[in-house]
């Protein structure tokens, strides 16, 4: 498919699920029931669902063929010795354990490794990765680098740490002090931007002198892979694979939700190469996962990893996935709309504080075209700004998050052209009626991961 300009989904659809067109009145009615969260509605009120792309997926028909091959013995379970096997080979990790999704290898991980006084520093936390950290009693420091925070600004790897930062807080904390250097490929709170290998490179190194845990939360792994291969000189004639490989092989570790790039709907592990380090994670894991072979997985959905494992890293597939997301940035951006550039893997993201900046960031300008979108064409997105990590002062004055970004997160495989076209149409809707958008206040709030159950009202 060379030379042609159109980039067609490189599948068939085999089975379909049917949509509900509902009307703007009828989403009226069902957004003020879900007090403005669109975390709240339910997913047959929403027409296009871009709330996120974590266990979204279409899965393949090798996927669903390898959920009747599923074994679901307690232990030992063939389908585990191929997940098993199929991390190994691809991670480099000796040590494999399987959860049920990825939140659940960062507690085991982060709760093992962190306590009171201890520091995790990353080119940005994931909320889970931060909540978790957190409720270890440790805290979270992000050190992107400067450009990443910077919406309109061109970078090839806007994903990547700041390495100076990361060298001082080492040295101001002390390498003792330090839980671990996490590097979220791609980055999917600053944008789904990737990260190079070169900077992947330094942080291993920075890491190994001051002898620091180094771990790899790499639910994007593949995603980030084609943009090494694309971006970055020395990597054209690597195969996605073998990027991601030389990657892992700097690391001590990595977390992965596998509703990511694995391409399932449920699933996740953490992969360690440190043997102590293995087997008191294995504890944990045992005490509230599951057994060691299964971790809160059914051998179906072992089977099903190990099988999008592979497909995900088929170049048609990969090029399919970053080069739609590319197109739906591109258009809205032609048309006006601030966003994040350059375009990430799994995500288009649209700078609210620029596109609504007559709301100011304590009326949180993110939430109102979150809500916005749904109404105008029934689309779910995802706030990713103050809402979501805005936190207060002493005076319950809030801190606003660097940027105001709502996400609209694409499922691989779900969606057609015309699909996207329809979004890019709703668009235009907002750009014209954007000066008359509200802001929103918070009426209820819950301690941690306040975005997902948030009541909010319009001021
Ligand atoms: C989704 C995600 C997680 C958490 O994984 P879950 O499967 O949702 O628990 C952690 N880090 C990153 C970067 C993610 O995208």
């Amino acid at each position: 498919m060379k030379n042609f300009k159109t980039i067609i989904e490189p599948f068939r659809i085999k089975s379909v699920e049917p949509i509900y067109l509902s009307t703007e009145e009828e989403r009226k009615n069902y957004l003020e029931e879900a007090h403005y969260n669109p975390f709240k509605l339910k997913s047959e009120q929403v027409i296009i669902d871009f709330l996120t792309d974590s266990g979204t997926s279409a899965m393949s028909s090798k996927q669903w063929a390898g959920v009747m091959e599923g074994d679901e013995s307690y232990a030992g379970s063939k389908s585990w010795i191929r997940m098993e096997k199929v991390i190994r080979e691809l991670t480099g990790f000796e040590y494999i354990l399987p959860t049920h999704q990825g939140r659940a290898a960062e507690r085991i991980l982060y709760g093992y490794l962190g306590s009171k006084g201890k520091i995790f520093i990353s080119n940005t936390h994931f909320d889970t990765t931060r909540a978790n950290i957190e409720f270890s009693g440790a805290s979270a420091i992000d050190i992107p680098i400067p450009e990443g925070t910077q919406p309109s600004l061109y970078h090839p790897f806007k994903g990547n740490i700041d390495l100076g930062k990361l060298e001082t807080l080492i040295k101001i904390h002390g390498a003792n002090n330090i839980g671990g250097v996490i590097i979220t490929v791609t980055n999917n709170s600053g944008g789904g931007q990737p990260v190079s290998m070169e900077n992947v490179r330094e942080v291993s190194k920075l890491c190994r002198i001051h002898k620091v845990n180094f771990f790899l939360d790499c639910c994007r792994i593949a995603e980030n892979a084609y943009f090494i291969n694309h971006r970055e000189d020395g990597y054209r004639n690597k195969s996605y694979r073998e990027i991601a490989q030389e990657m892992f092989s700097m690391a001590d570790g990595a977390v992965m939700s596998a509703k990511k790039d694995a391409l399932v709907n449920m699933g996740g592990f953490l992969a360690l190469k440190n043997k102590q380090m293995a087997e008191a994670c294995t504890n944990l894991l045992i005490i509230t996962e599951g057994f060691s072979t299964y971790g809160g997985l059914s051998g179906r959905d072992m089977e099903a990893i190990s099988t999008g494992l592979g497909e995900v890293f088929d170049p048609g597939y990969l090029k399919y996935r970053i080069r739609s997301t590319e197109y739906l940035g591109q258009r809205l951006q032609s048309m006006g709309i601030p966003i994040l550039l350059p375009v990430g893997g799994h995500a288009v993201y649209i700078d609210a504080k620029a596109l609504y900046s007559h709301i100011p960031v304590n009326h949180y300008p993110g939430q109102a075209l979150v809500c916005e979108l749904y109404l105008k064409g029934g689309i779910r997105s995802c706030e990713i700004g103050s809402v979501m990590f805005g936190k207060y002062n002493n005076q319950k004055k809030l801190i606003p998050a660097s940027m105001e970004l709502v996400r609209l997160a694409i499922p691989r495989r779900v969606y057609t052209q015309s699909h996207i076209e329809f979004v890019i149409e709703v668009f235009e809707k907002i750009l014209k009626e954007k000066d008359s958008s509200r802001g929103y206040k918070i009426t209820y709030e819950p301690e941690f991961l306040r975005h997902f159950t948030a009541k909010f009202e319009k001021v």
